[in-house]
């Protein structure tokens, strides 16, 4: 069993022209809400990858708390473990302009709420093969759960984003992580990926740097260094792909599949999900990962 101590936010997306400045009204041409959330996407990339996934984390009691329960549990996560906490649940709120551009603002809610592992959670993770943690949750509650996971040698995975300093107690307990190559470089200080991966595994175990369409750097502080090629793929939507990717290479791992054969899994759920528009609904399945591969 994977489990994953992380975010679940619903995405309000409004589609423009051109983003409204401050005091102006725009009419916009499309809305759509879609269920996300760093945690949330990872847990359903997991479980879509052929896992048992227990999502740990926090809903509020509004509609969106609801639905967000519900996506998660369609795609097979088991989410006892999902609290309800009185208010809003979190949500991003996205403007997309015809030059493709973004502007967003992220409102924590329920996220917000979410202290360290408690009861359950701290059985649940103790039981698991893998810890998945991103930070869009505070980071008091990040360490917690990473220290929880430590204490049962539980191998933790983190993506380290929304990129912000990370203090040792977190990396002391972490076994992976798992930067794109904006966050490596802020995290690090250092531009190029293979410098931006020596420094992190001054810090970690080990480090993969994703690159996007190119694929990803892997090195570990035993001296293992691998890059993988991306597949090529026509890229339709890479919403989520680094979720996919953390996601599936949780599921190889928790299979105790060999690290370069883990990356190649990683590698090809990624890219079936960029040939589809939208982020948990790409996801693809273990069937279409292993014929893929085939
Ligand atoms: P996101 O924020 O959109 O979830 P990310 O920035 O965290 O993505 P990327 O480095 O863009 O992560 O991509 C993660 C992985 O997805 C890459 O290492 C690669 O394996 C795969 N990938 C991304 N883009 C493509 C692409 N255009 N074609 C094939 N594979 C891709």
């Amino acid at each position: 069993m994977i489990s994953v101590f992380g975010s679940a936010n619903m995405d309000l997306v409004a589609y423009v022209s051109e983003a409204p400045k401050r005091g102006e009204t725009v009419t916009g041409h499309r809305f759509r809400t879609v269920p996300g959330g760093k945690g949330a996407n990872q847990a359903i990339a997991a479980a879509r990858a052929g896992a048992d996934v227990e999502f740990l984390g926090a809903v509020g009691d509004d509609t969106f708390g609801a639905e967000l329960r519900a996506t998660l549990s369609e795609a097979g996560v088991d989410v006892r473990g999902l609290r309800q906490v009185p208010g809003a649940s979190g949500i991003a709120h996205i403007v997309v302009d015809d030059d493709g551009g973004n502007s967003i603002i992220v409102v924590p809610g329920a996220n917000g709420t979410v202290t360290g592992p408690s009861g359950g959670d701290l059985a649940t993770i103790a039981g698991s093969r893998v810890l998945l943690l991103q930070l869009e949750l505070p980071m008091a509650a990040v360490v917690a759960a990473a220290q929880a996971a430590q204490v049962s040698a539980v191998p933790v995975i983190l993506t380290p984003a929304p990129a912000q300093p990370l203090p040792d107690e977190l990396l002391d307990a972490v076994t992976m992580i798992v930067p794109n190559e904006h966050e490596a470089a802020a995290i690090t200080g250092v531009t190029g990926a293979d410098a931006a991966l020596d420094a992190l595994l001054e810090r970690v175990e080990e480090a993969v740097i994703t690159l996007g369409s190119e694929g990803a750097l892997y090195g570990s502080r035993a001296g293992e260094r691998l890059r993988v090629p991306a597949v090529k793929v026509r890229a339709v939507d890479t919403t989520a792909a680094g979720d996919t990717f953390v996601g599936a290479l949780a599921v190889a791992r928790a299979e105790g599949l060999a690290v370069a054969g883990a990356l190649r899994f990683a590698s090809a759920a990624a890219a079936l999900s960029v040939r589809r528009e939208g982020a948990s609904t790409s996801m693809p399945t273990r069937r279409e990962i292993e014929d893929s591969l085939s």
